[in-house]
């Protein structure tokens, strides 16, 4: 059934949403015209008797496209905050699972745990914004899969919703598209069209879908021609290492030697002030500005690229620094708040987020990137922006329309572009994924590879899956993961020594496959391999052993096959056959208190990993990894490339292209 919502708001003020839907409307009449179906609701109690709703469905290269809009809509004491459309009621199984744009990762998979969900309650949605990619599907086993995109060009918010329906067995989900409030009330389309359609089979079938479209729009033109620079295409691995120089460069020297092939440096904690808090006042460095510049000139001399820590979102509330401008630059939402983060649990400090729109916040950071360029940094990360440099803003101090307009995104690409101008060869990068800064952004940085620890205990139910990469991979760089070797997270001695872990356990005897497995997944999909806080101890651990010797194969292999897991274009998996293990996953974070971790298991991980991928020249290889420390099996068969072989524990290899069919 297809439907719409609107949600009614008052600016300024807090109330609860009123949401108005279809099933409210007086009378609804359809006509069908060649390929077109207009739909037409009239008469609303609230909206008033000349409220109009238009909807129209068109037949177009095998897809239905769809356009909304409303007229006549006389609401005196609310605005229109929000228009739901188009909204899908469909029959579900318990077993049905939705593939969508999830706040963090190259994309996810959910399967809610249906039997407990409440009639209408809602399920992981999508974040108000411009994600990774700008589609969803559905899946039932049994059935055709369902497939809905949304194919606006602007950079305005919107949300892919997802909830139980009201009627058991029953799944709702839209696209909610927020409203850029910029006068004429009374009537209003949606800013873009979308396509809906069936398809069979899984997420990488309704990549296939989207991708054609996508390719064609100005972010992948922006990322395909910017070339990434040779020495980000030749990093093998970056060492994701927090703290002081004297911890973090014995690491990276002995990595160095021990790989033989370029690492970089994604370094934390260098500022003075603790790990967020006194944000974006990150300049003086820890150890000192002549110290700091040392080493970073240091590293660069020796062919160690070298990025930062910053934050390009979140000012530090309690910080002196806020009452100059901190108000003025807030990101506001609807009621007038806005969002203020404590995630420093010792001072409790409020990271609170910034518009796009932001000249107070944004002169100081301009500053901080202006004393790291001079300091000899090539790389600059500025934290959150792809991830949540996103949404609406009802700033009245603002320049741009309140509410769903693009100006907060807007904003944020061009202060990227007037630091890239004032500094110039130096490279950004930001966190997670969003089509939006993909031309602003030299890379990307991700740690959503690794699931089942940095989604606190969403998985099994959850899986990530590389849709960005399916769809991008060969344009826009990614690097990340969050792999420990030893488990151990980093721990900033800024903080209270009473909170420290007194004891740790033998993390590697208990979880002894989550390092190779999380490390391997996120090469297998093509992200620049990243090892956290490695520990030059580490190195040298018996314990740790194979784990090291893996990360010292995996990086070298990555470096050999670039032209796939750096340049290639992904392509359809096709189907591999292997035997599948048990895996146990430690959830911890670096705030996570002595004795309060969790821990999740998969039950049948693949114990082998595979992409395929075609490389600038036209050839087509599968990668594939064992990540077990057994030898392993497999059989691949693909439209591309299959075949069948063994692999020995802890290893890769490279499958080049057979023909599925041999005539
Ligand atoms: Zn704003």
């Amino acid at each position: 059934m297809l439907g719409f919502r609107m949600k009614l708001g008052k600016v300024g003020a807090d109330i609860k949403g009123e949401y108005i839907t279809e099933a409210d409307m007086a009378c609804l009449s359809c006509a069908t015209n060649g390929g077109t179906t207009t739909l037409v609701w009239k008469g609303h109690p609230r909206l008033g008797d000349g409220f109009m709703a238009t909807a129209t469905i068109e037949r177009k290269d095998g897809l239905w496209e769809y356009s909304f809009r409303y007229d006549g809509c006389e609401v005196h004491d609310r605005v229109v905050e929000s228009v739901t459309f188009p909204e899908f009621i469909s029959p579900r199984t318990d077993e049905t699972r939705y593939l969508f744009p999830a706040p963090l990762g190259p994309g996810r998979i959910n399967r809610p745990d249906w039997p407990k969900l409440k009639p209408g309650e809602g399920t992981l949605s999508s974040r108000c914004g411009f994600p990774g990619f700008q589609f969803i599907a559905v899946f039932t086993p049994g059935e055709r899969s369902f497939y809905l995109d949304a194919r606006g060009t602007e950079f305005r918010p919107r949300i892919f919703t997802f909830a139980n329906g009201e009627r058991p067995g029953t799944i709702r989900f839209g696209i909610e598209w927020l409203r850029e409030l910029s006068g004429g009330e009374g009537a209003w389309m949606l800013p873009a069209r979308g396509t809906f359609r069936c398809f069979d089979g899984g997420w990488f079938e309704a990549v296939e879908i989207y991708r054609p479209w996508a390719r064609r729009q100005r972010w992948f033109a922006e990322a395909a021609g910017r070339r990434p620079p040779e020495r980000l295409r030749d990093v093998a691995l970056w060492l994701w290492l927090r703290g002081l120089s004297a911890d973090i460069l014995p690491v990276v020297e002995r990595v160095k030697r021990d790989a033989g092939v370029p690492v970089a440096l994604d370094w934390y904690w260098w500022h003075a002030i603790p790990y967020d808090s006194g944000y974006p006042n990150f300049w003086p460095p820890r150890e000192g500005a002549d110290a700091f510049a040392a080493a970073i000139r240091g590293l660069e001399g020796r062919g160690v690229m070298t990025q930062v820590y910053t934050n390009g979102h979140g000012w530090d509330m309690d910080d002196p620094s806020w009452r100059d401008g901190g108000e003025a630059d807030m990101k506001k939402k609807i009621d007038g708040t806005w969002t203020a983060i404590a995630f420093n649990r010792y001072d409790r400090h409020r990271l609170s987020y910034v518009c796009g729109e932001a000249p107070h916040f944004q002169r100081r950071f301009a500053a901080v990137a202006a004393h790291l360029r001079a300091s000899g940094l090539s790389a600059l990360y500025m934290d959150q922006i792809a991830a949540s440099g996103q949404g609406v803003c009802y700033n009245p101090a603002h320049s741009h329309a309140p509410g769903g307009s693009d100006g907060v995104v807007e904003g944020f690409r061009g202060f990227a572009g007037r630091l890239r101008r004032a500094l110039p060869g130096m490279l950004f990068s930001t966190e997670e994924y969003s089509e939006a800064y993909m031309g602003a952004y030299d890379f990307f940085v991700s740690c959503y590879s690794c699931y089942e620890r940095c989604g606190w205990g969403v998985s099994p139910q959850t899986e990530a899956v590389p849709v960005f990469q399916a769809l991008y991979h060969d344009v826009m760089p990614v690097a990340g993961s969050y792999a420990l070797m030893d488990g151990v997270p980093p721990w900033d001695p800024l903080w209270p020594d009473k909170d420290r872990w007194r004891k740790e356990e033998d993390w590697k005897a208990k979880f002894p496959d989550q390092f190779a497995l999380e490390f391997a997944r996120c090469v297998v999909w093509g992200l620049q391999p990243t090892v956290h806080q490695l520990r030059i101890a580490n190195c040298d651990d018996p314990r740790l052993a194979a784990d090291y010797r893996f990360l010292i194969n995996t990086v070298r292999f990555y470096h050999a096959n670039r032209d796939l897991l750096f340049d290639g274009e992904m392509l359809s998996p096709g189907r591999l056959k292997c035997d599948t293990k048990a895996v146990d996953f430690l959830i911890r974070g670096i705030y996570t208190k002595e004795g309060e971790y969790r821990t999740v298991r998969q039950d049948a991980m693949p114990s082998v990993l595979h992409t395929v991928w075609r490389s600038k020249d036209g050839r087509t290889a599968a990668v594939l990894v064992n990540w077990t420390d057994e030898p392993r099996a497999w059989k691949l068969e693909g439209a591309e490339v299959s075949g069948s072989g063994a692999i020995p524990p802890r290893s890769w290899c490279r499958v080049c292209r057979q023909p599925a069919t041999i005539r």
